[in-house]
């Protein structure tokens, strides 16, 4: 059965990089009819909080990742990985070391003096003949899993191909510290066992983790899932994604009016193609999504494709549900509103809008005042339109009809009158009412505004 996983620290909000990985992996389940965890990796207590266990499961829930099982949380399962470490040294699988860490240092700086890579050289490992020192005292051990050492670790992974490594080229891993914590390559193997995890998606910077990882399922006689390591993402400036370098964070760009449609489906081109599919569902993925076709080079952040993603479903979605969101959106910015007010006038602006932040810019002028800027009035709203505007303004007061063809045969009459053409009149309209100089057709913009609030407007400059 297929069983995938995604196994986050909870040192932070759910990376961008995870959040792809994440996305594989359910994808992958759900294309085989399997089952996908959660797995908690919280071995790192100083770092980890459940202030992040909650925004990772938020951003999770958001992007609609559905986990059948989980949250499993690795602190809870210390008994569980003491007892295979006792196992593994009752084998002379594993064993006790009392280096410390200036021997080690100073056995490290030896071996770079001698031009070798640096290789725990297995003092504490016990071996046929050999004499192991008398533990010193006071000196907490850790527990070092006896690689093998010789012979080559390989495996297909299921992104890069097949991966040969040979042992000599790895050392004792430490698999429990002083304090008997386990180490992440040792508890993600047990967890990957004993979770029945079948196909471990993950990113590229565990690949070097990996050979470790298949001897520690050998030597527990547990058997080996699929790797495939993910390539990292870059940022549009070639350089890895980072915070410094933007938002990183799911739930950022979540509060930055991203839907979880468009997110998800860009994520999923991140990396992986179906032919020229751009725009898919959820659902279109997970009848794709076989484990072919991923990519092994970098995949490239471009947020202009991100834009044109997101806008496509912000041009897609329910109305009344984006007119919730922009209701979110405008109650960020400190404007209460309601689903009602808003919702007769996302369809005239969603169109020109890439996330729903744009869509409520737009909005915001029904509900709250515009600073038009300096340049705009300067350029648009000149002595010399002035007359217009308040000829325009006594038409529009003199309606007893508030609607787009009203509205379009005041402006006429008004044109007319003053000896104007639509552009002349219309754009400092704009610049006065809406607060920015261009804007979907007048009349239609107009009608949604309250007949008062236009004319306060108009008769303000
Ligand atoms: N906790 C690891 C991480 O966050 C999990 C790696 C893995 O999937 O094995 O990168």
């Amino acid at each position: 059965k297929v069983r995938t996983r995604i196994a986050p620290s909870p040192t932070g909000f759910l990376h961008l990089g995870t959040a792809r990985t994440a996305l594989y992996s359910w994808a992958y389940a759900r294309h085989h009819g399997g089952e996908f965890v959660l797995r908690i990796e919280d071995t790192d207590v100083a770092r980890s909080t459940q202030d992040s266990v909650d925004q990772i499961i938020a951003a999770m829930n958001w992007l609609g990742l559905s986990y059948d099982e989980g949250p499993i949380y690795q602190m809870q399962r210390l008994d569980r990985y003491q007892a295979v470490i006792d196992q593994l040294i009752a084998e002379g699988k594993a064993y006790r070391c009392y280096a410390t860490p200036e021997e080690l240092t100073e056995m490290r700086e030896a071996q770079k003096a001698r031009g070798e890579k640096t290789l725990y050289d297995r003092r504490w490992r016990p071996e046929p003949g050999k004499t192991l020192p008398t533990p010193p005292e006071g000196v907490k051990p850790v527990v070092r899993f006896a690689n093998p050492i010789e012979g080559d670790v390989t495996w297909d992974d299921v992104v890069k191909g097949p991966i040969t490594i040979n042992n000599r080229e790895i050392d004792d891993l430490i698999i429990a510290r002083t304090d008997g914590v386990p180490t992440y390559n040792f508890a993600v193997v047990v967890d990957d066992w004993d979770m029945r995890i079948s196909h471990v998606f993950r990113g590229d910077e565990h690949v070097n983790n990996t050979p470790w990882q298949i001897n520690i399922f050998n030597a527990l006689g547990a058997p080996l899932p699929s790797f495939g390591h993910l390539p990292i993402i870059l940022g549009d400036d070639g350089l890895k994604l980072s915070k410094r370098r933007g938002a990183v964070s799911v739930m950022d760009y979540a509060a930055n009016g991203y839907l979880p449609e468009g997110m998800l489906n860009y994520l999923a081109r991140l990396g992986w193609s179906h032919g020229d599919d751009e725009l898919f569902s959820a659902e279109q993925m997970v009848g794709w999504f076989d484990g072919s076709h991923l990519s092994k080079s970098p995949a490239q952040w471009d947020p202009a494709k991100l834009d044109w993603v997101n806008g496509h479903y912000v041009k897609q979605i329910d109305e009344a549900r984006l007119a919730g969101l922009v209701v979110e959106q405008l109650a960020a910015k400190g404007i209460a509103v309601t689903v009602e007010q808003v919702l007769p006038k996302v369809g005239l602006f969603k169109d020109r809008c890439a996330t729903v932040a744009a869509l409520a810019d737009w909005l915001a002028m029904y509900f709250a005042p515009v600073s038009p800027s300096a340049e705009d009035l300067a350029a648009h709203v000149t002595d010399a339109v002035r007359p217009a505007v308040a000829a325009l303004a006594d038409r529009l007061a003199a309606l007893t009809e508030w609607n787009k063809a009203a509205i379009q045969q005041a402006l006429k009459e008004t044109l007319a009158a003053v000896g104007l053409k639509m552009p002349q009149l219309a754009v400092p309209v704009r610049v006065i009412v809406c607060g920015r100089a261009q804007t979907p057709s007048l009349d239609a913009v107009l009608e949604h505004f309250d007949q008062k609030k236009v004319l306060e407007r108009l008769q303000s400059v």
